[in-house]
């Protein structure tokens, strides 16, 4: 059955034909998704029986790549033995124990089943601790979609000209998410000094990865983490994104000085299940129920087929220099791109992280959300039509991180840098002359393009 008639019925069932508005592709310009019958290494094929380089890796999780063996075994040898008993098992002791090999700071920890409800926990956590009602966040960052928090958030939500802020949220909560620039330290001590007596805590992406993924200054961060401790509001790292993937230790081993009450990761923790961690300094941890006042709970929470798929992907990626050779692919990836546009004299930048990184169409790589909307959708566009035509399934919307996994080969990296270079120069070339208001047939553009 063609995609499109696959939409169709699918649009009929659920909103915009998808279960996550992202997937429907109309970010990128698509008239319909594609189907996904199942994925392999560095691949996922489509129910067209087409087989595609991914760069999406459901978002996050697949840092090992598609149905790795062990993963899989792990999983199906867990499934056997029942699905879940909503009640403890050692397993999730083990996974904690693990992730702490990962995150020493993190004192204590509760499992959630996604990224969107240990964030919010975090946030109860620490309205809680302080008696305060306002959040900061940064415009562009994405932390889930809980009210409290889906204020001014990228990724998706960004697609128009602005950071999506979504209805039916009551006004009254909105209110007390503050929302400040990225990367503003000046901007969040004036905050600061207006309604320090009034913040419970800052939530933050380290590395942002809704918004391409720009990395923090350094004095963002101190200053982030000094007007914490000075007016008793609490440090939220979200490394639902980064944890597991920009470093062993996330982008808290980057950033060193880092040292959040509370912690939010997801996404690689769960190997591609449902998991997610909500965690830091025990003060904080122990006021969750049973022990203290705040309510946290989940039929599904610590799922035990969740847990093991989390323990087998901890466990690979614990293989020495894991991260040196994943850091290697991304940045051979990035740079081979980079020399093609440089060739072509086509404005671009990009951030590289191990296993993630983002291309900009300026030539200066952004450092706020305001950067990353100077950037042309239909340059976008253009680009993600023409890689599809590729077979190279790249993340659906401009403001979205790209994935690349250590089942990507180096082989396969080299083709596909010359792909996404070529559809790139071809979309710039595309819009300059359509701005110069010429009529030009579409493969003109393309047949200048020569790789040296
Ligand atoms: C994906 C993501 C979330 C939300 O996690 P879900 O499992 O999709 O609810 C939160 N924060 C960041 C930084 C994310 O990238």
């Amino acid at each position: 059955m063609e995609h499109s008639e696959l939409y169709a019925q699918s649009s009929a069932i659920f909103p915009g034909g998808v279960n996550s508005p992202v997937r429907s592709f109309l970010d990128a310009g698509q008239k319909h998704p594609l189907f996904i019958r199942s994925a392999y290494k560095s691949f996922v094929i489509d129910e067209k029986n087409r087989c595609l380089l991914d760069f999406v890796g459901s978002w996050g999780p697949m840092i090992h790549g598609h149905a790795h063996p062990k993963i899989i075994n792990s999983v199906i040898e867990t499934a056997k033995k029942g699905l879940s008993f909503g009640a403890p098992t050692k397993k999730e002791t083990s996974l904690a124990e693990l992730i702490q090999k990962f995150f020493p700071k993190m004192e204590k920890m509760r499992f959630t089943s996604s990224g969107t409800e240990a964030a919010m926990t975090a946030i109860r956590i620490a309205r809680a601790a302080t008696r305060r009602k306002a959040i900061i966040k940064f415009e562009g960052c994405y932390h889930g979609h809980s009210d409290s928090l889906l204020v001014k958030i990228g990724s998706a939500g960004a697609s128009m000209s602005q950071a999506l802020t979504s209805d039916g949220i009551l006004p009254e909560v909105s209110q007390e998410t503050h929302i400040l620039p990225f990367n503003d330290h000046s901007a969040l001590i004036n905050h600061f000094e207006q309604y320090g007596p009034e913040i419970a805590g800052v939530i933050f992406e380290p590395i942002a990865g809704n918004m391409g993924c720009i990395p923090s200054t350094e004095l963002f961060i101190q200053t982030i983490q000094n007007l914490c401790k000075k007016h008793g509001a609490l440090c939220i790292v979200d490394e639902v994104m980064t944890g597991f993937r920009v470093a062993k230790g996330g982008a808290s081993e980057l950033y060193p000085q880092l040292d959040p009450d509370l912690y939010v990761l997801g996404k690689i923790v769960g190997g591609g299940m449902p998991l997610a961690v909500i965690g830091g300094k025990k003060e904080y941890l122990d006021l969750l129920a049973p022990l203290g006042p705040v309510y946290h709970a989940g039929t599904l929470s610590g799922n035990p087929i969740a847990v093991q798929a989390g323990i087998t992907t901890l466990e690979l990626l614990e293989k020495k220099s894991f991260y040196t050779e994943l850091q290697e692919k991304t940045e051979y990836f990035c740079r081979r791109f980079s020399t093609i546009l440089k060739q072509h004299h086509i404005p671009h930048s990009y951030y590289a992280y191990a296993g993630m990184f983002s291309l900009y169409q300026t030539d200066v790589a952004p450092s706020n959300f305001s950067d990353v909307k100077q950037q042309s959708l239909e340059h976008f566009q253009l680009f993600f039509k023409e890689l599809l035509k590729e077979d190279i399934y790249w993340p659906p919307s401009m403001f979205e991180a790209c994935f690349l996994s250590q089942a990507h080969t180096l082989d396969q990296l080299h083709n596909a840098a010359e792909k996404v270079a070529t559809a790139w120069i071809y979309a710039k070339k595309i819009l300059d002359k359509k701005n110069q208001n010429t009529s030009l047939r579409a493969n003109t553009a393309i047949e200048q393009v020569e790789f040296v």
